[in-house]
């Protein structure tokens, strides 16, 4: 999952990159408000942090601009304490959640995963596919109740395709949330990273779930793709 940050304090900034990138996921940071609409109007994030005293553009004004543009993309608020009717005009104007200043770093990444979770429609931190279960808190991987061990990388790739299951994902796609503006992509990247987890799953006696979609990409599901 990739996450884009828009905030200006640098030391913020920073320590939420940080985290972010220690919880696995791909990230994004930019300091001002038109930096952050531009980058968050692709589209291409699962969440966006986003202060709301920005230089530039007021995060308001970034919220605005990508709800009025139809982007759906899952919107945490950074607020003020005192700035209680901020926080009610940013929920208004279509953010998803808020979190005071000065948080916990431990809180704003359960918080990222609960926005992400929820925007994808699933209530509960675990996806089940056949006897394939899927922790997302844990991030980890079972079959029938034995762990496997993946890298952060293949762990995220079958994430995002379980969020999708029985739903075709492009490589396009998956290079786009795997993958932030600092990773170098080879071409083959997900074709590899698909490989090698289709080869742990077989060992841990998983029947075949991950499909591939000729031309399109790859579909996490029980049965076979015709
Ligand atoms: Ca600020």
């Amino acid at each position: 999952m990739r996450i884009l940050i828009v905030e200006d304090s640098d030391k913020i900034r920073e320590s939420v990159a940080q985290a972010l990138r220690e919880a696995d996921y791909a990230v994004d940071a930019v300091a001002d408000g038109r930096q952050g609409f531009i980058h968050a109007q692709t589209g291409d994030y699962d969440a966006v942090v986003l202060d709301l005293g920005l230089p530039e553009l007021d995060g308001l004004s970034v919220l605005k601009k990508l709800r009025d543009k139809k982007i759906a993309t899952p919107v945490l608020l950074l607020t003020a304490r005192d700035a209680i009717d901020d926080r009610v005009l940013g929920l208004q104007s279509g953010a998803d959640d808020y979190l005071v200043k000065p948080f916990a770093l431990d809180e704003l990444l359960a918080r990222v995963q609960a926005l992400i979770r929820r925007s994808q429609g699933k209530s509960t931190p675990k996806i089940h596919v056949g006897p394939l279960m899927i922790d997302q808190v844990n991030k980890s991987a079972s079959v029938r109740g034995r762990d496997i061990e993946l890298t952060p990388r293949e762990f995220a790739l079958l994430e995002y395709l379980a969020h999708r299951a029985g739903k075709s994902v492009a490589r396009h796609e998956l290079e786009q949330h795997l993958y932030d503006d600092r990773s170098q992509v080879w071409s083959n990247a997900i074709d590899s990273t698909v490989c090698a987890l289709r080869a742990k799953l077989t060992v841990a006696g998983c029947p075949p779930l991950i499909h591939t979609r000729r031309k399109v990409g790859y579909v996490l599901q029980e049965r076979a793709v015709k």
